[in-house]
């Protein structure tokens, strides 16, 4: 009998594809560091996104965590859905152009879009949606902007959570998590 090979050729180009896309987008936000106070280097904030989507899974989606490591690099990297195409494919483009913010609008505007748009994003792109706000929180807890007094950090909690509670089909598991981070902010930022 021949002996079984882990992982499969299907598995590993998978897993192939999900560097690729790590190293790529590391490169891309190379220069980036998030908001907090400790700086970190942006692709800290991609791969926990990444990581978070995949643990939602509930069944092999390699292209959502492909998306799911690329969903800033239209947005704050200067990338198009073209180069994405090329680069990857079609599938992940299109997730990927599903969670990018239209720059050319006003902040403000741009995150009342958000919660506006949320019900009507595909089930897939919900899932990058719920990570990256879950993502964000976690950073808020751990290292929030130090040029954000306590009423914007506040502020920036409700927002997520309004944009979160528009999610249709939000997966069960990332919900837990974001309403156990979103209870516990609220009370480090009373309201005043
Ligand atoms: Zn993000």
């Amino acid at each position: 009998m021949a002996p079984t090979l882990f992982p499969t050729a299907s598995q590993l180009e998978s897993l192939q594809r999900i560097l690729h896309a790590a190293q790529y987008a590391a490169a891309k936000h190379a220069q980036q560091r998030r908001k907090g106070a400790t700086a970190e280097p942006y692709v800290n904030h991609l791969l926990e996104v990444a990581r978070l989507v995949s643990d939602a899974l509930e069944e092999p989606d390699p292209n959502l965590v492909i998306a799911a490591l690329l969903h800033d690099v239209v947005e704050d990297a200067g990338v198009t859905r073209a180069d994405l195409v090329t680069e990857f494919n079609e599938d992940v483009a299109s997730l990927v152009m599903e969670v990018t913010d239209d720059k050319s609008l006003p902040k403000q505007e741009r995150k009342r879009l958000q919660v506006e748009h949320a019900p009507h994003k595909t089930v897939r792109a919900q899932v990058i949606k719920l990570a990256d706000k879950i993502s964000n929180l976690r950073a808020m807890l751990v290292s929030p902007p130090e040029s954000w007094d306590v009423r914007r950090r506040r502020e920036y909690v409700v927002w997520a959570e309004q944009v979160v509670a528009g999610l249709t089909a939000p997966s069960p598991l990332l919900m837990k998590e974001f309403r156990r981070l979103h209870a516990e902010l609220l009370e480090l930022f009373p309201e005043s």
